[in-house]
């Protein structure tokens, strides 16, 4: 392995530090029985970078990570952990051997031993003089902010503390891989946020390559360089959080990473040089968009208009610009703005709605909808969520896919 002259978050201070690994993993599949719990997945994760795996309950997450730190064993394909081959069909290099640090959701800390001793436990292969371990697992407590609570045992500290103790222990290895799964779904909603900027920066600060799990997609934006994002055990799309926000490949993509609500929409014909005009329908009474459609349209009559809460702003219902029409049916206060959701005749919904104006439930608004987070799909099959099969999805069969187009 190659170094480098970066610096990284070391107890005792920063010193010349290993350049992290990449993590290649190629065509891995999992299979439990009949179940494909990992379904063909490849994936790169660059040295050094934070990658944040997305999908909801059952996508694959947990064992897609656990094959990674060589606790479930892949059914077919291959992992390399830099210069490592750590999995293949034959190869499986246990955990111990594949130079990294696991936090898990339920915190897995030794009931018997105090938070120094769990943290120092993780130096235990580093055949380091007890006083050297001692002395690190203490400095590292500090740095979660614990220190003043080294002596206690685990059933002693709240479930955040656990969590930081956890946290310590992943970080005192000085490993170059960090696995996280899901490490703050079992915190309180107000600790959340502030041990995902500690995890976001003392992960960042290792200089450690990062690989987290989760099923919210909030958290994913605020920590990932990279989201991967899974369905069904698939990898269905791997992109920057901007890119994923701007241009999901897939309508699933697309809801599972917040949408204010849809429109079904008939796309009036296409216009000069590809572009085209839609009617939202379903909606009573809701006027044209005037919005042009960068081309293509999939040769199709109708789709869906797939709209981003940041796409939508609110305007007076008299205001002669107004698009849409529709009544406020939840107003949140927020401190910052309020959040609201509006309903149309119909139905039809639009939630998540950032103002800060204040508008009264009830009232008549109008909608507009910027053009820019505004996703226009062919109208779906009837299988219209289904994971994509091999067989019909179009990236898999070398088509382009049909991803979204920018209204
Ligand atoms: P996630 O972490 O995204 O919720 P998991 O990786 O835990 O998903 O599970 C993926 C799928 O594999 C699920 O359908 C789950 O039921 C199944 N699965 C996971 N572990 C096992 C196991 N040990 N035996 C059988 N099925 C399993
Ligand atoms: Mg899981």
């Amino acid at each position: 392995m190659s170094e480098t002259t970066g610096t990284a978050l070391r107890c005792g201070g920063p010193r010349e530090v290993r350049m992290p690994p990449s993590v290649v993993i190629e065509r891995a599949v999992k299979r439990y029985g009949d179940k494909l719990a990992i379904d063909d997945v490849s994936l790169t994760v660059a040295p050094g970078s934070f990658l944040v795996l997305l999908g909801p309950s059952g996508s694959g997450k947990t064992t897609l990570l656990r094959s990674i730190a060589g606790i479930e064993r892949l059914s077919s394909g291959r992992i390399a952990i830099g210069d490592v081959l750590a999995a293949d069909d034959v190869r499986h290099l246990p955990p111990e051997r594949r130079d990294l640090a696991m936090v898990f959701q339920d915190y897995a800390l030794w009931p018997h031993l105090t938070a120094q001793q769990n943290v120092a436990f993780a130096l235990r292969r580093r055949r380091l003089a007890r006083n050297d371990a001692e002395q690190r697992s203490r400095a590292m407590l500090d740095v979660v902010g614990l220190g003043h609570l080294a002596e206690r045992y685990p059933n002693q500290l709240s479930g955040g503390e656990q969590q930081r103790v956890a946290l310590a222990r992943a970080l005192v290895a000085d490993v170059g891989l960090l696995l996280f799964d899901e490490p703050l779904s079992n915190l309180d909603a107000n600790l959340r946020e502030q041990m995902r900027i500690e995890i976001g920066t003392l992960a960042r600060e290792s200089g450690a390559t990062c690989i987290y799990i989760t099923h919210d997609q909030a958290e994913a934006f605020a920590l990932a360089d990279v989201i991967g994002v899974l369905q069904a055990g698939r990898l269905v799309q791997c992109a920057s959080p901007e890119d994923l926000y701007a241009r999901p490949v897939t309508p699933f993509v697309a809801r599972f990473t917040g949408l204010a609500g849809e429109f079904e929409v008939e796309v009036a014909r296409a216009g000069p040089s590809g572009t085209a005009s839609v009617r939202v329908i379903g909606v009573a009474s809701g006027p044209q968009l005037p919005a042009q459609i960068a081309v293509p349209v999939y040769g199709r009559h109708r789709g869906r208009l797939l709209v981003r809460p940041a796409a939508v702003r609110l305007v007076a219902a008299e205001d002669p610009a107004a698009q849409l029409r529709a009544r406020v049916s939840d107003a949140a206060f927020r401190g910052r703005g309020y959040d609201y959701a509006v309903a149309f005749d119909g139905g039809t919904k639009l939630v998540g709605i950032r103002d800060d104006r204040r508008w009264e439930r009830g009232a008549v608004v109008g909608v507009n909808l910027d053009s820019e987070g505004c996703l226009l799909f062919p109208e779906e099959p009837s299988a219209a969520n289904a994971a994509p099969s091999r067989s019909t999805h179009p990236a898999a069969a070398g088509e382009p896919v049909p991803g979204p187009t920018a209204v």
